[in-house]
């Protein structure tokens, strides 16, 4: 993915994250004031305040998940890594329903397989409330780069609510868990050369109707940073926007929600463009000035079971939410 706050230059970057990346609370516009606040104000914590549930979500379990996706090793599409993925992701899916939409992309690289993996849970309100994010890493890395949290956390989150949703009579929407491919530029980030996979899954759903039918994408990448700090995204819907952040305070981890304001190119962008209601939920500050990110320090221990369930239960909650809209 990519984000436009990403052209400023780092001191540009210094200059401007106030005015163009941060346009959260009024009374927290100025670094100074965040700090003061945080310094005087208790933050919530799900394991010390009895008011918060614990998290429903094993985060131990998504971090075990993650550590097995990351064993593949580096998993750009085409590759055996990639390959040995799909039968994994395709495993842990027994007796869900699976579709896999398979083509071939014509990239600047040349021609891949790429393969998006959906599993469906139904439910009995008519619609759709799809929960995305890519399972491929980066084509042009070294083959040291292994993508913990820049694929691998993705991965790991649908894979634990594939186990929450699994064998249970939903009496909201159907839930479609959507393991996307080709989300990464095989050469050089354009608008060209990435999200092949869900530029492909957006026309078809599109052609055959179901995109009208999907009352909200959840888009989750770079989800699992021990410092878990998600982004608001200006590309996404505002309402489900909303929806996300009610959701994050419901569950009392607000202080890891929206705190900055960025535009993401990410997966949703395909299905932002044909009128589905989306939201992204990324943590583009991984590492300082997200140095970890494309980086062959993408590994495991940058990653916490506690943000992987952070994220995992926000998601699972926002589900609740609009199955009740
Ligand atoms: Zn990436």
């Amino acid at each position: 993915m990519k984000s436009y706050c990403r052209f400023y230059s780092l001191a540009l970057m210094v200059l401007l994250t106030a005015a163009a990346c941060s346009k959260s609370q009024p009374a927290s516009d100025s670094a100074a004031a965040v700090q003061t606040a945080s310094a005087i104000a208790p933050t919530p914590s799900p394991s010390t305040s009895a008011s918060v549930p614990t998290p429903n979500i094993d985060g131990q379990k998504v971090l075990q998940y993650t550590k097995e996706v990351v064993a593949f090793g580096s998993r750009p599409a085409g590759s055996p890594a990639h390959e040995k993925l799909e039968q994994y992701i395709v495993s842990k899916l027994k007796g869900v329903d699976v579709e896999q939409d398979k083509f071939t992309a014509q990239t600047p690289a040349g021609r891949f397989p790429i393969n998006n993996i959906i599993a469906k849970f139904p439910g009995k309100k008519n619609g759709i409330i799809v929960v995305a994010g890519h399972y491929d890493t980066n084509y042009p890395l070294p083959k040291s780069y292994v993508g913990a949290n820049d694929g691998g956390s993705s991965t790991a989150l649908l894979l634990a609510l594939a186990d929450q949703l699994r064998g249970k009579e939903r009496d909201g929407y159907s839930v479609w868990l959507v393991w996307t491919d080709g989300e990464e530029a095989f050469v050089k980030w354009t608008d060209d050369d990435s999200l092949y996979g869900t530029k492909h899954l957006a026309q078809k759903w599109n052609a055959d109707g179901t995109a009208r039918k999907i009352k909200a994408f959840i888009l989750v990448d770079m989800i699992g940073d021990t410092d878990l700090d998600i982004q608001r995204d200006s590309n996404s819907t505002p309402w489900l926007t909303d929806v996300v952040e009610q959701a994050a305070t419901n569950l009392g981890y607000q202080s890891h929600f929206f705190r900055q304001t960025v535009g993401m190119d990410d997966d949703h962008i395909p299905f932002a463009k044909i009128g589905v209601p989306v939201v992204d939920l990324i943590d583009y500050t991984y590492g300082y000035n997200n140095v970890f990110h494309h980086s062959p320090e993408d590994t495991i221990d940058k990653l916490s079971a506690q943000s992987l369930a952070i994220t995992s239960d926000v998601v699972m909650e926002t589900i609740e939410l609009v199955d009740q809209r």
